[in-house]
């Protein structure tokens, strides 16, 4: 018999006594259920949870998160999963309750998708459903002329799971995380209060949900902030043997005004110039670059894209000329497209269904997400680029490093990043067959203690310990403040319980 908590009752003889009308609850005795919401992309942990809700309003997970707090005597975990695409069970609930989020998307249209102009301060807002993913917000918001500001790479990712860690992409240089963009939220805490809050109203909870780790609240609706959506995009490839040359002009970009988006990569055998993340290169350029990588070892490429529509359209190239003056690149190695603003955010779904067709979607991913500060990122890619990965040839997986500014980072949010205005956005993106997780996952711990003993003061993005003493030097002087929000809004310890934080 699977038990909540330390109930020695059935799932549903407990769940049972929710006055939950209309949703749909299914005991661990549904494998199906309990299956499918005890595994997650990262496919490296299982945790089976005792039952799982489908809600059908968020009245539904009111009740639930208040039945744990007053209604057993020892309160049981409580998951919000949003698309589960973490990777080491962030969106589990061993014993406890997974509240499928996706739900509220079929039977609730309070909150859905809703776009509206705010004529006073001259820019838009969408309400959306924390449920929603960024690919329907962004279709919804088209449908207006206009769209969020701040991206991932990948829009299969649920508004509530990208806002509970950051959202970066190439955008967040120029206005911030996807967690700076938010105007307002609906969020259910811990003690099962449903509050609205903001930057000026119930701001602590704000900024304790935004990059929280769903340590605070369940957020139900975010108001995410709108611009005037462009039509198109040039996207440009420029590719460096010289890791400082490559550097230098990343942090130029960003240092100027004009520039969408900015983001680069390394190329490497085991990193080839196409793969997932998107297939850029036609098969000519593949090989050019190839022999280059046999030449250097590590080649690195810096992305960027320039926006625009009919009213810019004839400027647009000189603009991107200005822009790009100065650059220091590979003399001739220089790859340009054009797309649509749809197909440019939306890259990865074609690696998805490519790698889907494949069978090499739904594999492990030991990721490891990494903000490196600025005057140690020629360090990291000494001991990290060259010296691990180029060395063990072992990673398998797009490597991303791009460069952000912390002026656009409230310091009051949840999420914790390097002191320095500058940092550097690195991931390992590796997937791999069963047998040779084990070594990724060893280099991952290489790399983390080569960056501990040098100093290299790096902060782990999409954190992931074992250990409270771990999490506290994760969180720093923040702690405090962390530790202090958790006895304010879950005081029970109650939610997100696959974080590992307080559990
Ligand atoms: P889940 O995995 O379902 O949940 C994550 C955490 O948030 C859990 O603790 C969960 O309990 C909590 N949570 C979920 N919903 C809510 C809610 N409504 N309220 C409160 N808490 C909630 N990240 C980036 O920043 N940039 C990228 O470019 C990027 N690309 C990615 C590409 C891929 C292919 C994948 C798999 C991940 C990528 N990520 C990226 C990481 C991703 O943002 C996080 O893993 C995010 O948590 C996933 O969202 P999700 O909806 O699947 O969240």
């Amino acid at each position: 018999m699977s038990i909540i908590g330390n109930l020695h009752l059935k799932p549903y003889e407990v769940l049972s006594q929710l006055d939950i009308e209309t949703s749909l609850i299914i005991s661990a005795d549904s494998d199906d259920a309990t299956l499918a919401t005890s595994t997650d992309f990262g496919k490296l942990v299982q945790e089976i949870p005792a039952a799982v809700l489908y809600p059908s309003s968020t009245d539904d997970i009111v009740k639930l998160v208040n039945f744990s707090n007053n209604g057993v005597s020892v309160p049981f975990g409580i998951a919000a999963r949003g698309h589960g695409h973490s990777v080491r069970g962030q969106a589990m609930a061993p014993n406890g309750v997974v509240v499928v989020m996706n739900f509220l998307k079929n039977n609730n249209n309070i909150n859905g998708i809703r776009v509206s102009w705010d004529p006073i301060l001259g820019f838009g807002y969408a309400d959306v459903g924390g449920e929603q993913l960024w690919v329907d917000v962004l279709h919804a918001t088209l449908e207006y002329g206009l769209a969020p500001v701040s991206w991932t790479d990948y829009l299969y990712l649920s508004v509530g799971g990208t806002l509970s860690n950051a959202g970066i992409s190439g955008q967040t240089f120029r206005y911030g995380p996807q967690i700076s963009n938010v105007l307002e939220m609906d969020v259910i805490t811990g003690k099962g209060e449903f509050m609205t809050c903001s930057k000026h109203t119930d701001s602590e909870l704000f900024f304790a949900v935004l990059g929280g780790l769903g340590q605070f609240g369940i957020i139900t609706r975010a108001r995410i902030v709108l611009e005037k959506a462009p039509t198109t995009v040039k996207w440009v490839r420029v590719l460096y043997a010289d890791f400082s040359k490559f550097t230098s002009d990343q942090e130029h970009l960003i240092s100027i005004d004009g520039m969408d988006y900015v983001e680069g990569s390394l190329m490497m055998n085991q990193s080839p110039p196409n793969n997932w993340r998107s297939s850029f290169f036609s098969h000519s350029n593949q090989s050019k670059i190839l022999s280059l990588i046999s030449k250097y070892g590590i080649i690195y490429c810096l992305e960027m894209v320039k926006y625009y529509d009919d009213h810019s359209a004839n400027t647009v190239d000189e603009e991107l000329h200005k822009l790009m003056k100065g650059l220091n690149f590979l003399s001739g190695h220089i790859f340009k497209k054009e797309t649509t603003f749809v197909d440019f955010l939306n890259r990865v779904k074609k690696g998805e269904i490519k790698l889907q067709s494949k069978g090499l979607w739904d594999v492990p991913h030991p990721w490891l997400n990494l903000f490196v500060p600025k005057s140690s990122i020629m360090g990291f890619n000494d001991g990290v680029f060259v010296d691990i990965i180029l060395r063990q040839n072992k990673t398998t997986g797009p490597i991303l490093v791009y460069p952000t500014s912390r002026t656009k980072w409230d310091d009051r949010m949840s999420v914790v990043i390097p002191e320095e205005e500058t940092f550097y956005c690195v991931g390992l993106l590796h997937s791999c067959g069963f047998q040779d997780c084990e070594s990724l996952d060893g280099q991952n711990e290489e790399i983390l203690n080569y960056c501990r003993k040098s100093d290299l003061e790096i902060k782990q993005y999409l954190p992931h310990y074992r250990t409270k003493e771990a999490w506290k030097n994760h969180f720093g002087k923040k702690w405090e403040v962390f530790e202090q929000r958790k006895s304010q809004f879950d005081p029970k310890m109650i939610l997100s319980p696959g974080q590992k934080i307080f559990n």
